[in-house]
């Protein structure tokens, strides 16, 4: 990690601006490159974030990991990787906005200290954090957004992917192909995806993870 980061990091460690601090075993900062082009953001640590301390190291991280490495060639110390808010929820309940708030500072120092090219928000929360929208990340996926001097590319949350979403799958691998074209300079057009397919029945009960 960059100098300035681990002292952000450091400050980040002992943090108590919102309740999560007293439910949490650790602050999970983010890992990865300090100096990425490529810059992912979650939603927030779930059980097994918590216990070792890094973002996406259960089932959604590898799955992450393994699209990542398949659409983009790149494993996880080519880029960064953090979420919108660093304590776990209690029981995997979903992040407040007030919590959201209350950490939104930190994220915002990453971004502007790894200063990456292409930003992908990973799921509702961070694509709504970070483009300022209430609109869901089926809705607003498909295209890069304009983020500052960087490009953002919003995809759905891998653990969206496990709960059975083939579409959802193969639009995943085309963000992230968009996401590695605006890494090269290319124009972010969408490239082609399948026609939609029939969702399964399930996936109506997953609205927080599709809407
Ligand atoms: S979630 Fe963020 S704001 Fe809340 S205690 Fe943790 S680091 Fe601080």
């Amino acid at each position: 990690m960059s100098t300035e980061l681990q002292v952000v990091a450091d400050e980040a460690a002992t943090c108590v601006r919102c309740g999560l601090a007293e439910t949490r075993t650790q602050v999970v900062f983010g890992v990865g490159d300090p100096h990425a082009d490529l810059l992912f953001v979650g939603e927030g640590p779930g059980a097994d974030e918590d216990r070792l301390g890094e973002p996406f190291v259960g089932r959604s991280g590898k799955l992450l990991d393994q699209l990542v490495l398949e659409e983009m060639g790149l494993t996880r110390e080519r880029f960064y990787i953090a979420n919108v808010v660093k304590c776990r929820p209690p029981d995997n309940r979903d992040p407040r906005p007030d919590e959201i708030e209350a950490c939104n500072p930190w994220l915002e120092k990453q971004i502007a200290l790894i200063d990456p090219k292409v930003v992908v928000t990973v799921g509702n929360f961070a694509t709504r954090t970070l483009l300022s929208t209430k609109e869901g990340i089926t809705k607003v996926r498909g295209r890069a957004y304009p983020f500052g001097a960087a490009v953002l590319i919003p995809t759905f949350h891998p653990a969206a992917i496990l709960r059975g979403g083939a579409q959802q799958m193969a639009q995943m691998r085309a963000d992230l192909v968009r996401a590695k074209q605006a890494l090269a300079g290319a124009p972010g057009d969408a490239p082609a995806e399948p026609a939609p397919a029939v969702a399964p029945a399930h996936e109506a009960d997953d609205a927080r993870l599709f809407e």
